[in-house]
């Protein structure tokens, strides 16, 4: 294997909050005529949405991938994993994020966002293996989930997620003490209203041992058709929550939930007490994790206003890791699914400007010609870690299988998944609604 290189975007900025203005930058350094495999002895994330965040030194890096997988050509790739999966039969299952390349998605067996296709896996009883086309959270969520005699591959180990990297275990636990010692409380001591003093939420976007940790400490998951759910269901329980690791559907769901917005301060991990006073922690209901993802963190007021300028009626659509300007400038916000069902169920021709990542967006154009679809950004900028699934992976992990070998393979730990189960079924028990963040019909604010 070729040895690690650094790019020069890896280097810290100077202002972590400056991060998010990059991030917003025209451009994208997409290269679409290059292939997954040229990234993988680099250390980042690779081209794409994320490509100037800077990854943690202990993110996973994917080995060199066998010539042969390298040089096919798509036919030749399409055709090998056609055979293998034909060889394996229903011992195997692939699943397919709404954010793949549609040469990922024609192989898959389920299509849709990070939970469902966790609880697709399940639904197949003789899956030995289960080939998670998705990143590197959505795998751990599915070996969470799944059978101790089932193995959870990922095609290209570099498929993390930027927003998860953004809030790790040790910077979790440390923000916890020093909450509780703005607070002059121990986590857990109940209140006169019988309220612990925060409640620890993850989105479905994070490690395990985030999951395991909201899991030990009388917390929870959610996913973005659900945050609003699981939000009352932590203020039923606690007096404030620390929300991670995206600050942007945390301020979202609280903002629909009439938290005002200076009972939500930002929580900057690299500063001490998050960057807040004290006093400030003590009077928030919800503190947001400084993290963001890259992709939705593109969509601006201005791509909003200049849709409606072009494309008079036009249905604005967004999703809730968008910024809350883009959030109250929309027509609607929804999870992946919320957006996909918009589109699917629209009765009349509608033209739909969507705030979501391109792959989900063409496809949806695509499957429904009777709509005019198209991306509120007009730079092509995929999710930089989804892109790093290609099928000369797919062939390669399946192929693999074929000669009883599994690679990639994605284990938690035990403790781990015991734990992070725990708050992933608190979720579950909590019914979530499955509604939008922000209704058709909601006042446009701008
Ligand atoms: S779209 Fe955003 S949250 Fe999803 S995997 Fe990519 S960087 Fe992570």
């Amino acid at each position: 294997m070729t040895e690690p290189v650094t790019l020069a975007l890896t280097s810290p900025p100077a202002d972590p909050l400056a991060v998010t203005d990059i991030a917003t930058a025209a451009q994208c350094g997409y290269g679409a005529d290059q292939d997954p495999w040229d990234f993988d002895p680099v250390i980042g994330y690779g081209p794409g949405a994320s490509m100037v965040d800077i990854a943690p030194s202990w993110t996973p890096m994917q080995g060199e991938l066998p010539a042969e997988y390298r040089e096919a050509s798509p036919d030749q790739l399409r055709q090998w994993i056609r055979d293998a999966r034909q060889t394996l039969g229903d011992r195997v299952v692939v699943l397919g994020h709404y954010y793949q390349r549609d040469e990922i998605v024609e192989h898959a067996d389920f299509v849709g966002d990070s939970f469902q296709l966790a609880r697709a896996a399940l639904s197949v009883e003789a899956a030995e293996a289960i080939v998670f086309c998705g990143v590197h959270f959505m795998a751990e969520t599915a070996d969470v989930l799944a059978r101790e005699d089932q193995a959870v591959i990922l095609p290209n180990l570099a498929a993390g997620c930027s927003m998860a990297d953004m809030a790790d275990i040790g910077e979790v636990e440390t923000a916890w003490a020093q909450i509780h010692e703005a607070l002059g409380i121990e986590p857990g001591i109940l209140d006169d209203d019988g309220l612990v003093p925060v409640i620890p939420v993850t989105y479905m976007n994070s490690a395990a041992d985030l999951k395991a940790f909201c899991g030990r400490n009388g917390g929870i998951v959610c996913t973005s058709s659900n945050a609003e759910t699981v939000l009352e269901w932590a203020f039923e329980r606690g007096r404030r929550v620390l929300f991670f690791p995206d600050q942007h559907l945390g301020r979202n769901t609280g903002k629909t939930l009439g938290v005002p917005l200076d009972q939500m301060p930002t929580w900057v991990p690299s500063l001490p007490c998050g960057g807040n006073e004290p006093q400030t922690v003590r009077d928030a209901r919800v503190l947001l994790w400084h993290g963001y993802c890259s992709v939705h963190k593109r969509f601006t007021v201005d791509q909003i206003l200049g849709a409606r300028g072009n494309h008079p009626g036009v249905r604005v659509i967004v999703h809730p890791e968008c910024p809350m300007a883009v959030v109250d400038a929309a027509d609607e916000a929804g999870s992946t699914e919320y957006i996909r069902k918009a589109v699917e169920e629209a009765t009349e021709p509608t033209t739909f400007a969507i705030g979501t990542e391109i792959n989900m967006v063409n496809r949806l154009g695509a499957a429904h010609p009777q709509h005019t679809v198209f991306c509120l950004d007009p730079v092509v900028c995929p999710c930089s870690t989804m892109y790093r699934i290609h099928p000369g992976y797919l062939a390669w992990v399946l192929e693999e299988l074929v000669a009883g070998r599994v690679v990639n393979q994605i284990t938690v730990p035990a403790d781990v998944s015991a734990q992070a189960r725990v708050a992933l079924e608190r979720m579950l028990a909590a019914q979530p609604k499955s509604k939008p963040i922000k209704a058709p019909g909601s006042p446009v604010i701008v």
